[in-house]
């Protein structure tokens, strides 16, 4: 299983999880189609299914054109099918969804929004987090509660240390300003800054980054108390 990064809009992040043997792929949060299609009649490849983190227009924007074109499944959350153009099969928390040889155990993380989920591929250890864990920070909370958005992301929090976490937007450098006003001392978060900006420097993307890192580098992944996220996460708002 391959990953393709796709750059979208400002800063949106779609990825391409491509079965090389089948030559096919899913797509997660499509912002645009064009740049998808563009992608996949290159290399020839078939979308099979679009799987949506949650129903922002920024993550959903090229649902419709490409199930147009390719016929594929649109994968969302149960309570959220009626928000998301296109969504034929629903999923729910824990639930292990299936298709051909992708195969992902799908976590209900609400807080960003109420219907907001991960995709997470167990087997290869890696997880699509959308808007709710990104790397050196977390989703502004919209239709949730502190306490969901903290425990959404304490479920990410206990898998293996290992697991690459691929978000929905390229937010690392701003977001690595606020942890290190913070936690100013994390010798960790230092080094971690030092190579986001290689990283962009050269027009790279600083994702996927790994759950070990974040545990030790990102400030709302560190924080053990629902007082101090929220705290922190209002202070972020204003940053
Ligand atoms: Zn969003
Ligand atoms: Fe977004």
């Amino acid at each position: 299983m391959k990953i393709e990064i796709i750059k979208c809009l400002q800063d949106n992040y779609s990825y391409l999880i491509i079965d090389e043997k089948n030559k096919s792929a899913c797509v997660v949060d499509p912002s645009e189609a064009s740049p998808i299609i563009n992608f996949i009649e290159n290399k020839k490849i078939k979308l099979e299914c679009i799987l949506n983190t949650h129903h922002h227009y920024d993550h959903i924007g090229g649902n419709i054109e490409l199930k147009n074109k390719y016929d594929c499944d649109v994968v969302v959350f149960e309570g959220d099918q009626s928000r998301i153009p296109g969504a034929n099969i629903n999923v729910v928390d824990n639930q292990i969804w299936k298709k051909n040889n992708f195969e992902a155990k799908i976590f209900h993380i609400p807080g960003h929004t109420t219907g907001h989920i991960a995709f997470y591929f167990f087997k290869e250890k890696k997880i699509f987090t959308g808007d709710t864990l990104f790397s050196l920070g977390c989703g502004r909370i919209f239709e949730g509660t502190y306490e969901q958005m903290f425990n959404s992301l304490n479920k990410i929090k206990k898998l293996p240390k290992n697991t690459e976490i691929y978000c929905g937007h390229e937010y690392t450098l701003q977001n690595s300003n606020f942890c290190l006003e913070n936690d100013s001392k994390n010798l960790k978060l230092q080094k971690k800054i030092v190579k986001i900006k290689e990283k962009l420097k050269k027009k790279l993307p600083t994702i996927p980054t790994i759950l070990g890192d974040e545990i030790e580098c990102n400030i709302f992944l560190k924080t053990n108390s629902l007082e101090s996220f929220t705290k922190l996460r209002d202070l972020k708002d204003n940053f």
